[in-house]
């Protein structure tokens, strides 16, 4: 038993630690709380005594980054607003996308994307083992089309992103089940009319509504 949970440890990459005669999955060396440099901006973070019970749990070092910097590394993967135009690399037609045209991305405008003129399963592929995680991965997203803009089943609204059945909707990203909003963000119920809002509420939509913030059934205002 002794054995088995040493070997854990090593693999984990903690640092076991004799306590009271047995090893417990404990790291004095890197695990305690303190203040770290981080290695992309040098800014001074913590690490909490909580920060490492959670990093504990899921058997993982703690960060090298601090708050900031992580966050920025996963809002990179968020285009939501900024759009281009490119082709299509199914139907060649020009598109609107999240996706300027020197990404190096397979991009299918949203029609394309839906159809069954292409099959999601012709790119599954094994893992290889003898190789590293990454280089395959990033062949995957360089083979795996992507859609254009986020959006489905909605009508003359071209310039939406992570939104669906809109109809007239402009320029309003994360807008759904709404009509004749524009330059808005987070529409997050069914609204209709209106225009420079954000955030409508996760309850009940807008009518009518303008430079509205974080609101709910919201009329005329
Ligand atoms: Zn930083
Ligand atoms: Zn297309």
């Amino acid at each position: 038993m002794k054995v088995a949970t040493t070997v854990k440890l090593y693999e984990s990459n903690f640092h076991p630690e004799y306590v009271e005669g047995r090893t417990v999955l404990q790291c004095r060396n890197c695990m305690n709380p303190e203040t770290r440099i981080c290695k992309e901006c040098n800014a001074q973070f913590p690490i909490e005594a909580d920060d490492i019970g959670f990093y504990e749990k899921f058997n993982v070092p703690a960060p090298v980054r601090c708050p900031e910097c992580r966050s920025r590394r996963r809002h990179a993967w968020r285009n939501e607003r900024v759009l281009y135009r490119r082709n299509c690399d199914l139907c060649g037609k020009s598109t609107v996308t999240i996706y300027s045209p020197n990404k190096p991305f397979k991009v299918y405008c949203p029609p394309c994307w839906w159809s069954d003129k292409w099959n999601g399963s012709d790119y599954a592929r094994d893992f290889d083992f003898s190789k590293p995680f990454f280089p395959q991965w990033q062949e995957l997203q360089l083979a795996v089309p992507r859609i254009a803009l986020l959006t489905k089943n909605s009508v003359n609204s071209d310039y939406t992103n992570h939104s669906n059945n809109n109809k007239n909707c402009y320029l309003s990203m994360g807008t759904f089940d709404s009509e004749n909003i524009m330059y808005s963000t987070n529409v997050l119920k069914p609204s209709k009319d209106c225009m420079d809002c954000y955030l409508m509420s996760f309850e009940a939509g807008a009518e009518l509504s303008y430079e509205c913030v974080d609101s709910l059934r919201i009329y005329n205002c």
